[in-house]
């Protein structure tokens, strides 16, 4: 091989690296474009692993709690199954029943941020039932057949919202309550973060 021939073959390497460098730099502006316009070109599957890669749990704690603010200052609205969760129960302690497991506790936080009031989930083998509190309480200990199906045990209070922010904090009144009816635990969700926490009729439990 002579030195001539090495330089065209040198040469002729430079070129495929060039039009291959040209080539990606293309794909890779059509994906961008592609994508900034709603377009993906991606597969289903590529598509289902971005997306799960992008859910971590911290940015969806972090969404959750952009998107309570935002109801709780009135630039947005709950979406249509809350409601229509709120339009079946408008007022102050009163309660409405719903199918089973229709109810999160992530609406009770979605409730609590549009009305600033608690909220309760109770939940029987065949229904969900939605509790609307006052301000700063849930006073169920007043509503005589909530009570009687508590005490014979055909309902739970499976979670209330409270307004806490960082740190939800169970009230004595929350351990009380659940104790006066012999459940064990239960749960609050923040209506500011959306946080989700167990908590127990012995607060001794809530460390286990
Ligand atoms: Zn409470």
């Amino acid at each position: 091989m002579d030195l001539r021939s090495i330089i065209d073959d040198n040469r002729h390497d430079q070129q495929i690296d060039e039009h291959e460098k040209i080539q990606n730099a293309a794909k890779t502006l059509a994906e961008e474009f592609a994508h900034s316009n709603g377009i993906c070109t991606k597969t289903e599957d590529e598509r289902e692993c971005i997306l799960q890669g992008l859910a971590t749990p911290l940015a969806s704690e972090e969404s959750t709690r952009i998107s309570l603010q935002s109801i709780r200052e009135e630039r947005d609205g709950l979406n249509k199954h809350r409601q229509s969760l709120l339009s079946r129960v408008p007022e102050q302690e009163k309660w409405s029943v719903f199918s089973h497991e229709s109810i999160e506790d992530k609406d009770l936080a979605y409730l609590s941020a549009a009305t600033g009031d608690e909220f309760a989930l109770l939940r029987g083998k065949n229904e969900d039932i939605l509790y609307h509190g006052s301000r700063a309480h849930c006073h169920i200990e007043k509503d005589e057949l909530l009570m009687e199906l508590l005490n014979t045990h055909k309902i739970r209070l499976e979670c209330h919202s409270h307004p806490d922010y960082e740190i939800i904090i169970p009230s004595q009144d929350d351990r009380d309550f659940i104790a006066s009816f012999g459940q064990q635990s239960s749960r609050i969700v923040s209506s500011y973060t959306g946080k989700i926490i167990t908590f127990h009729a012995n607060r001794f439990d809530d460390l286990v």
